[in-house]
């Protein structure tokens, strides 16, 4: 038997898993449009290698993983890219994002795709294939899991941590995932087990999931996976505390759980692993549960890109309903716009009405009564992180370990002032992040700058230098041409005009010499009349040498 271990804090919010959890999941038909945002994972955005007016199939590669930390984006039916734009996003920005809109043609025709036999590939390519079938963490991160599992040939991995936890109120993708595809998902655990060659693999399911541990205990049997099943306490799933629970180690502040031999991955996303392995099917779908203020509540196999709207409808919406939230009530993103699309990281929507979810009390100042400290699974101390963010006092929040927060809201959750922390959290760590990014913006400014200012004085050096260098030669030149008739030799004094004088005459007396020398030794050898001629050539001669004289002595107009 396994020894347990325990976090710090956590709390027991009603749980709304039995609304949706007793109904088996069913598969969402087709939806008018499809909308692919290109940004569905931590990191860059994807490229996009489609445009407006391409016709597509299931499965075909819409938008290319854009560097090591990027995933790709696959086309979730057969259809016709309308266009490439700007689109209402599940982000807490409300900013529209570029995505991809296809226009399905109800044929859901798939491309050419095939299993591959992942023990043959070098493991560096079977993450690259990890990461161009689009596969990201499900649990709710989108960390792309080729870089999760991307692991230092110099680390060891003792244990390999499966996510069933499932903590967060109305969500029951995962446990309907593994009781009806608990086989599937073990194939796709053997995969990880094959890139992380862990000493140990557990799976860590909430005991509020009985038919769940069940299903995943009998397909585990005879693999070495150990099925654990762990106390129902909020927040039991977030990453850090899972890994407390099962092996007691703490992922050290600001680490990440290689760091203590741990790798940790969702149930849901072994699942996609196995589907683009064994099936050659790239992530373009995954179970949502719709949930909340509709009559039908239920999981559904939902094509990634679906219109909130559209699967709101099939559970059928009750009247009373005012917006939905993404994902669980503690933190999840609460939305009012049912065009928005579900991305790979929407597990859940709620419809919301005032009777499920009244509104908050307005906030009352804090009293100090460090009920918050005692919830926080981080082991933070929130009342003081309030203090700093609500005083701008960004470093002082960074000093108290304000990015270690995972905003799992447990802390406003017992706050009786009802002040809404998570949201002061947020505001602090998006303006330190815009900060940081402001500064790099800067920093990278004042290097342009300073490099374009060494640039200038190193090419005006250069130019004085080939200056410098052209007079010493010129100079040289006259001193050299001044040599054969030392009476015109430029001394070092000379002026550039006396100078280029006695080139010209030094030039002179060269040719002088060369026609001295051409000229027959002797004279009286020739006719007469060869004679004459001579003269004549010498004469002329003489008056161009002459003529040229005049011309550089004559001053300059
Ligand atoms: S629980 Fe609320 S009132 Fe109490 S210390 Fe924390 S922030 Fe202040
Ligand atoms: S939201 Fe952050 S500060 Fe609040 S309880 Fe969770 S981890 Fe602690």
């Amino acid at each position: 038997m396994r020894t347990l271990h325990h976090f710090h804090g956590g709390v027991h919010p009603a749980e709304h898993k039995l609304e949706s959890s007793e109904r088996p999941s069913a598969r969402a038909p087709l939806p008018q449009r499809l909308i692919l945002p290109l940004q569905q994972h931590i990191g860059a955005k994807a490229k996009a290698v489609v445009q407006a007016g391409d016709k597509v199939l299931k499965g075909q590669l819409l938008a290319s993983a854009d560097g090591m930390l990027s995933a790709a984006i696959h086309a979730p039916t057969s259809g016709t890219v309308l266009s490439v734009d700007l689109h209402a996003v599940p982000h807490p920005s409300g900013l529209p994002d570029l995505c991809i809109i296809i226009e399905p043609d109800g044929e859901d025709r798939w491309i050419d795709h095939a299993a591959f036999d992942y023990r043959a590939l070098p493991k560096a390519e079977l993450l690259t294939r990890l990461r161009d079938g689009g596969i990201v963490g499900l649990g709710g991160a989108t960390f792309p899991t080729h870089v999760k599992l991307n692991i230092n040939p110099t680390q060891r991995v003792q244990t390999l941590v499966l996510n069933g936890a499932e903590c967060e109120p109305w969500i029951t993708t995962d446990d309907r995932l593994m009781r009806e595809r608990a086989a599937e998902i073990v194939q796709g655990i053997e995969i990880l087990r094959h890139l992380v060659e862990p000493a140990e693999t557990l799976i860590g399911i909430e005991d509020n999931k009985p038919q769940a541990i069940a299903a995943m205990q009998q397909a585990c049997a005879n693999t070495g996976i150990e099925v654990v099943a762990v106390p129902t306490l909020y927040p039991t799933g977030g990453e850090k505390q899972l890994i407390k629970i099962l092996t007691g180690k703490e992922v050290p502040s600001g680490g990440r759980p290689l760091a203590i031999g741990v790798a940790c991955s969702n149930v849901a996303t072994a699942y996609s692993v196995h589907r683009l392995v064994n099936h050659g099917e790239t992530m373009i779908s995954r179970l949502v549960t719709v949930t909340g203020n509709v009559q039908t509540p239920q999981n559904f196999e939902v094509l990634i890109g679906t219109p909130l709207a559209e699967l709101t409808k099939l559970a059928g919406v009750l009247p009373g309903t005012d917006g939905y939230i993404l994902g669980g009530p503690m933190m999840g993103l609460h939305v009012d716009n049912g065009s928005l699309p579900v991305v790979k990281s929407t597990n859940c929507i709620i419809a919301k009405s005032a009777q499920l979810f009244p509104p908050q009390p307005v906030a009352m100042p804090c009293i100090r009564c460090t009920r918050c400290a005692e919830a926080c699974p981080a082991d933070l101390q929130p009342q003081d992180l309030y203090w700093f963010a609500k005083a701008k006092n960004f470093g002082k929040a960074q000093e108290y370990n304000l990015f270690d927060c995972i905003e799992c809201g447990a802390c406003s959750y017992v706050c009786p002032s009802h002040i809404p922390l998570v949201q002061y959290y947020r505001f602090a760590k998006s303006e330190i992040w815009a900060r940081e990014k402001e500064k790099a913006a800067a920093d990278a400014a004042r290097e342009r700058h300073e490099f374009r200012l060494l640039r200038s004085e190193r090419e005006k050096r250069e130019k004085a230098e080939k200056l410098a260098q052209k007079e010493r030669a010129a100079a040289e030149a006259a001193k050299q041409a001044a040599q054969p008739a030392s009476e015109t030799a430029p001394t070092a004094t000379t002026s550039p005009a006396d100078a280029t004088q006695a080139l010209i005459q030094a030039a002179i007396n060269r040719a002088k010499e060369q026609a001295a020398a051409n000229k027959p030794k002797n004279t009286e050898q020739l006719t007469p009349q060869q004679q004459a001629e001579i003269a004549e050539i010498e004469a002329r001669r003489a008056k161009i040498r002459e003529v040229a004289h005049a011309d550089v002595e004559r001053p300059k107009e």
